[in-house]
């Protein structure tokens, strides 16, 4: 197995090593993680909350969520249980949105870490996103 290099993490479906994307400007800019294969992207709980500020100051989410919502062979071998926290280790849980069944939020319950898949970011609404995140550690505390 190969070193992962100092400072990247490695795609929680695929093992990729994942590249960092800029998000915003200004203030709000940041960092996060994307897998370049298959098209996630990693939010670390402070940077959701950026780049959700960021996108509320108007930055393009185009940019950073290229990728089109597709079923790659990646998505149909993993099932939920399959996918660990690059921080961590911890296993992901799923989350579908209420109103958009389709978008599975993986989550990570000891950092708040959270993959989005290709064309998640632009398909959920930020808000629904945010409050989802938010909502189930109200429940858990
Ligand atoms: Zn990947
Ligand atoms: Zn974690």
């Amino acid at each position: 197995m190969d070193i992962t290099p100092k400072g990247k993490i490695r795609c929680p479906k695929d093992a990729t090593i994942m590249e960092k994307l800029g998000v915003g400007s200004g203030e709000h800019a940041l960092e996060v993680d994307h897998c370049a294969r298959c098209g996630a992207i990693w939010f670390d709980p402070y940077e959701l909350e950026q780049t959700i500020k960021a996108k509320d100051a108007g930055a393009s989410m185009e940019e950073l969520d290229f990728g089109k919502a597709k079923h790659s062979y990646e998505q149909t071998m993993y099932r939920s249980g399959d996918k660990h926290c690059p921080r961590d280790n911890t296993v992901l849980i799923e989350i579908p949105d209420p109103r958009q069944p389709h978008v599975m939020i993986d989550l990570c319950r000891t950092c708040g870490g959270v993959l989005l898949d290709a064309g998640e970011l632009k398909d959920l609404s930020e808000f629904t996103l945010a409050e989802r995140v938010k909502g189930f550690f109200r429940r858990k505390a």
